[in-house]
């Protein structure tokens, strides 16, 4: 039986893909009076999709993680025609990235001579892949001998490794592990692997299928979704300031929604899908009353940081033309390290790994991705463009000992400083748990109240139980507080 739900206001706060997820399902099942109120001028949130030149630069997300059947992310890009066939293959959604990403790596060191052969290198990269996936013994654990991812790798790898190989070679794996550790770190966006939980590492659940991206853009995406909602169901550049909940009114709670400028919206039910960044920041004014010990503890606890890219161009690759990765090699950093400590002076050292982008046929660019995370990465959104640039010239005549290259131009993300993300996405960060995720999810009121059920409902990547971090896990996050709302209401008119 359709629900009882037309006369129902409902104001989503946030227009990234979990709040037009939520709008999307509510509008198709039946609720007339959706609202979406967003703070800047665009939707889409961390989906942002640039340029460089004529080629598309994703500034936000880039892959589909886990591009198959069971991720519901792939099934609607896929049925919005937005994917390449080979995406759609059914060996490219089978493969197992558990076992080894098959991209072909170039390694660089900073002595800066010729290459460093592949075969010599995959020691190390076969090992680091072998302790990730060794992690998942941890799983659920209530103790382990390390605190951290960081800890684990450091001391696993110190303590056995390569002890049979000559000890030029043996510091030279040490110090592709640090390259791989720094890596590491973007796809948590950690200042350090020493952040990261060891048994809140495990939460995190991988997808078969190798990451695709969308060749016309992330963002179309977002139009897709957008084309099937009425035009005027979003209000940008409409910053919410307050969210006053447990009002009571003639016996009736509303929630009212403040905005910057001073409108007030009246609501029965608002989902909040702001990002752990800004949450973490403004927690305290953004609610009224605050919210409860338990979820701001939560927030507190879990962690949010920053991880950005740099778009490099060239005129000429420098690279081999089956290349997927590069890896920079520092040949002093077999100490196992992956943040910098002179952040001033160093921080180009964090950026370890450039993808590379696949050049369209014709085009005749090449583009690198260089990705940095941490403080590192902070400090470098503070930098002038033309210095970013400079730094990553020298860094890459380093490597390949050529004094002539230089790129032709640089586009660099700044997550950090976006006043409405405040970082990049969540981690579980020392000491969280499931718990903690359970709690960023919980309506309020919490149960047990007796006030009116579900004024304020959270949705977002950081409420996600095991894909936070994510485009798909924010897509399910949205959906699900919509499906919340939905079966709360049909409960009601049984
Ligand atoms: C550099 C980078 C690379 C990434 N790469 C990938 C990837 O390859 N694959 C992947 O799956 N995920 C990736 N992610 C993560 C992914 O982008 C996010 O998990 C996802 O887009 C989050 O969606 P969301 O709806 O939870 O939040 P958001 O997209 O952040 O949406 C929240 C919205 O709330 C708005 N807002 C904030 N404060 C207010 C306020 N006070 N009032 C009104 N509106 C407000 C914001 O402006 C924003 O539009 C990446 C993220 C970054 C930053």
């Amino acid at each position: 039986r359709a629900p009882y739900t037309g006369q129902f206001i409902i104001v989503v706060i946030g227009c990234g893909i979990s709040g037009v997820a939520a709008a999307h399902r509510l509008v198709k099942s039946g609720f007339h009076h959706v609202r979406i109120v967003e703070a800047t001028a665009r939707s889409g949130g961390r989906i942002k999709t640039g340029r460089l030149g004529n080629n598309i630069a994703e500034i936000g997300a880039s892959y589909i993680h886990g591009p198959s059947e069971e991720n519901p992310l792939f099934c609607l890009a896929r049925d919005y025609g937005l994917l390449d066939p080979k995406a759609l293959t059914a060996e490219n959604q089978a493969m197992d990235i558990d076992e080894r990403l098959p991209w072909v790596p170039n390694w660089f060191s900073s002595s800066g001579h010729q290459k460093l052969s592949t075969e010599h290198m995959s020691p190390a990269l076969e090992m680091f892949n072998e302790l990730l996936n060794d992690t998942s013994q941890f799983k659920n654990q209530e103790e382990t001998p390390w605190a951290s991812v960081g800890h684990f790798i450091r001391s696993e790898v110190r303590s056995e490794r390569w002890k049979d190989k000559d000890k030029s070679t043996r510091k030279l794996l040490l110090c592709a592990v640090s390259a791989k550790l720094k890596e590491e770190c973007c796809a948590s966006a950690a200042h350090s692997m020493d952040e990261i939980d060891l048994v809140g590492f495990c939460m995190y659940k991988g997808l078969s299928g190798l990451d695709c991206t969308f060749p016309c853009g992330f963002e179309g995406l977002i139009k897709n979704l957008m084309s099937e909602l009425p035009a005027d169901l979003v209000t940008y550049n409409r910053p919410v300031s307050c969210v006053h909940w447990n009002n009571t009114k003639n016996g009736v709670n509303t929630v009212i929604v403040e905005c910057d400028g001073g409108e007030r919206i009246a609501a029965d039910h608002v989902i909040v899908t702001v990002p752990l960044g800004y949450l973490k920041k403004h927690h305290s004014t953004l609610f009224c009353p605050p919210l409860p010990t338990h979820k701001l503890q939560s927030i507190h606890k879990l962690g949010f940081g920053t991880c950005n890219k740099i778009y490099v161009e060239f005129d000429s690759p420098w690279w081999d033309a089956d290349c997927d990765v590069i890896y920079l090699v520092w040949r002093d950093e077999e100490d196992i390290l992956d943040h910098v400590s002179d952040i001033s002076k160093s921080w180009i050292r964090k950026m370890s790994t450039f993808t590379v982008l696949k050049p369209s046929e014709r085009s005749g660019i090449h583009v690198l991705c260089g990705w940095i995370t941490g403080h590192e990465s902070e400090y470098m959104e503070t930098l002038p463009e033309q210095e970013v640039r400079d730094s990553i010239t020298e860094l890459i005549r380093t490597f390949t000992g050529n004094a002539t290259i230089t790129p032709r131009r640089i586009l660099r993300s700044q997550w950090f400083h976006d006043p409405w993300t405040c970082g990049s996405y969540s981690h579980p960060a020392i000491g969280c748990s499931a718990q903690d995720l359970e709690n960023m999810m919980e309506p309020l009121p919490t149960k047990g109240s007796h006030s009116q059920p579900l004024q304020v409902l959270f949705a977002g990547e950081a409420t996600h139980p095991c894909f936070y971090s994510t485009v798909h896990g924010a897509l399910l996050t949205g959906w699900r507080e919509a499906d919340r709302l939905i079966s709360h209401y049909s409960c009601i008119s049984q």
